[in-house]
């Protein structure tokens, strides 16, 4: 799967991580706060009492260190040899010392690789200096964002910070390796006199022009849908008794996109599936239910619950035009490309639907993979088991309108449908 970069540079509090936070919120990526790498390892120098303009010293100290760099929720986290110095590395010797040892090109290249490493796993909006020019020079995704200097002084301080903004802006602008600069490609925003909502609306159009992926609906645009009581209903009960009875566990919620239309294709192993997908959601998504619980008092409750009937004995075409089109409206649908629940809790064979769905619909692909429903209400059997169920969200499939185009054909529908098998049998 590729994996798409989101780089923003700029100098020092011109607002960089609130912009990459509320991307990563809003598109459903993890923000890496390459600064933070940076401080954590000015932290650790000065916890050893290595002066950082011994290069030599601090060289040795950094051959033997530990760094390990991963999530939480969308945001990026650090330990340094075990320890999360994430509450020391805003304090004023810190801010003293971080433009010194950040000019160390060792130091450089090991963090350059960390942040990398990010790609090969999940979508990134990283800030920093150098993200656009040096750590992923391919995106063609950059930002550039800055602010007047008494603006930014302004900000440092009323985050009540003793920060020398200005000082350091000079040594990142002007050392030798990987200095800060506008990358090639990048668009500027000044945010001096924008509000937090204008930024990111600016950020949002920059995206759009540079083909980045972008959802339909973004939250702001949509006005927040409170789901309809016997929806909720539904919702809360079958969510209270998953957590109950099987653990629920949900792994990867970083990766949900929250709002807009979302294709999202999970694995089927129960009819406990269907409520287990729409309970990591706050708000109301479309289902399918097979056509005969369309009958008695199922006529009435699963429109309520947003089920489309489907038969599943021969191709629907009617119901996979009636999900299309639930997707262009703005909806989040459920789709098991599989079709049938397995029967014996491995991944069975997709039917193409699936990908003709995606490539015509045209919305984030979100992949999900189930696991331990098949033990807890197994296919065949009435009986449920205390067995945990685990949900698996994976990072979504964000496509061009270009690679849509190129996936709509008999062909493509194959090709998507095999990568969205891929992604799912990932996780
Ligand atoms: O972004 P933040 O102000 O937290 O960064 C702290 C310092 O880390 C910067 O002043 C700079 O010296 C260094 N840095 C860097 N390259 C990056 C990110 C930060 O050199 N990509």
């Amino acid at each position: 799967m590729t994996y798409h970069a989101i780089a923003i540079d700029g100098p020092a509090a011109s607002g960089k991580s609130t912009l990459a936070h509320a991307l990563a919120e809003r598109l459903g990526l993890v923000m890496v706060n390459s600064g933070a790498m940076y401080r954590a390892v000015t932290w650790k120098i000065l916890r050893e009492e290595i002066d950082p303009a011994d290069i030599a010293a601090v060289i040795r100290l950094l051959d033997g260190m530990d760094i390990h760099c991963g999530q939480d929720g969308c945001v990026s986290t650090i330990r340094i040899d075990g320890t999360d110095p994430t509450p020391f590395l805003r304090e004023p010797e810190i801010n003293a010392n971080v433009s010194t040892v950040s000019a160390i090109p060792q130091v450089r290249d090991r963090l350059v690789a960390l942040q990398r490493d990010y790609l090969k796993r999940t979508h990134v909006v990283m800030e920093g200096r150098d993200i656009g020019s040096v750590v992923f020079p391919h995106t063609p995704f950059k930002i550039y964002i800055d602010a007047d200097p008494a603006v930014r002084d302004e900000r440092r301080s009323g985050d009540g910070e003793i920060d020398s903004v200005s000082q350091r802006d000079a040594a990142d602008s002007s050392r030798k390796t990987a200095p800060l600069k506008v990358a090639d490609g990048a668009s500027k925003i000044d945010t001096s006199s924008l509000t937090i909502g204008g930024v990111i609306e600016a950020a949002i159009e920059i995206l759009s022009k540079q083909g980045f992926p972008l959802p339909r609906h973004l939250p702001d645009e949509e006005p927040p849908t409170p789901m309809r009581w016997i929806y909720w209903l539904g919702w809360m009960s079958f969510g209270a008794a998953y957590r109950t009875l099987f653990g629920l566990r949900i792994e990867g919620a970083e990766n949900l996109i929250r709002s807009g239309p979302v294709l999202v294709a999970s694995n089927h192993q129960s009819y406990l599936d269907p409520p287990l997908i729409g309970n990591l959601y706050k708000t109301e998504m479309v289902f399918f239910a097979r056509k005969s619980l369309f009958k008695g008092f199922g006529k009435w409750l699963y429109p309520q619950w947003n089920a489309i009937p489907i038969d599943q004995e021969k191709p629907d075409m009617s119901s996979m035009k009636t999900v299309i089109r639930n997707l262009k409206e703005g909806w989040r649908v459920l789709v098991f490309p599989e079709g049938q629940r397995t029967l014996d809790g491995s991944i069975n064979e997709a039917a193409p639907g699936i990908g003709m769905i995606a490539a015509k619909a045209g919305v984030p692909i979100q992949p999900v993979r189930i696991y331990g429903a098949d033990k807890a209400l197994p296919r065949g059997s009435g009986k449920v088991s205390l067995a945990r169920i685990t949900v698996k969200v994976g990072p979504p499939i964000l496509l061009s309108p270009e690679e849509f185009k190129a996936y709509s054909n008999k062909e493509g529908y194959l090709a998507l449908t095999e990568r969205i098998m891929s992604a799912i049998k990932a996780l």
